[in-house]
């Protein structure tokens, strides 16, 4: 792209997101992991930053789909108030080989490593992605109870604060949960920079806020 400094949502001349546009998306906070609809159990805390609203969807789409890579040290910046304390490791839930060659980068590691610089936490490629495994997206919500298939790469220890860019389920969070336990973690903290808003029970299309 040729300039970089407007506003990734709405085109306007303060980037990476103006201020109009900041005042436009919902908070979440803290997420009780049986709050989640996948029951989140490998998960011993959640947090998430945004309500994954239609505004934060527009931004989401400019990270993801268009090139706005610079959107992963602001999604960060604002993600470093609900980061916890004591923690020993930063993982991330990696996308698939295909999505890396074809974006150029993966969003949620990129989502990592900005906010591994910010804390001083070291960050672990803990998890690797088969290819293929592109079920998160192209399927529909009940089927992605499934999550992804992630696999072991490199060991941690203590607690490891996994970071994702959207958390829908909760599914991907928690597969990524176990295999950083099953890599060693003893504890493990879910961190998103948006969440889908909650559904107020089974069957119910009323959408309620995580709070
Ligand atoms: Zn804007």
């Amino acid at each position: 792209m040729l300039f970089d400094a407007g506003c990734c949502r709405c085109e306007g001349t303060a980037g990476p997101v103006c201020v109009a546009c900041s005042n436009t998306f919902g908070d979440v906070g803290v997420v009780e992991p049986t709050q989640l609809s996948c029951g989140g159990a490998s998960l011993a805390a959640c947090r998430a930053r945004f309500v994954l609203d239609q505004p934060m969807l527009e931004l989401m789409r400019a990270y993801k789909y268009r090139g706005e890579r610079r959107l992963g040290a602001w999604f960060a910046s604002q993600m470093t108030s609900l980061f916890p304390l004591a923690v020993d490791h930063l993982a991330w839930v990696p996308t698939t080989p295909e999505r890396l060659r074809a974006r150029g980068y993966d969003q949620s590691e990129v989502l990592a490593r900005s906010l591994g610089h910010k804390t001083g936490v070291p960050v672990a490629r803990v998890l690797t992605r088969d290819s293929g495994d592109h079920r998160q997206t192209e399927r529909g919500v009940v089927d992605r109870a499934g999550g992804p298939r992630l696999n072991v790469r490199d060991r941690v220890r203590g607690t490891v604060v996994i970071v994702d860019d959207v958390m829908t389920t909760g599914a991907s969070l928690h597969v990524a949960a176990e295999q950083c336990r099953r890599a060693g973690a003893s504890r493990v903290i879910g961190l998103v920079a948006a969440a889908t808003p909650r559904r107020a029970g089974p069957g119910s299309s009323r959408v309620r806020s995580w709070k």
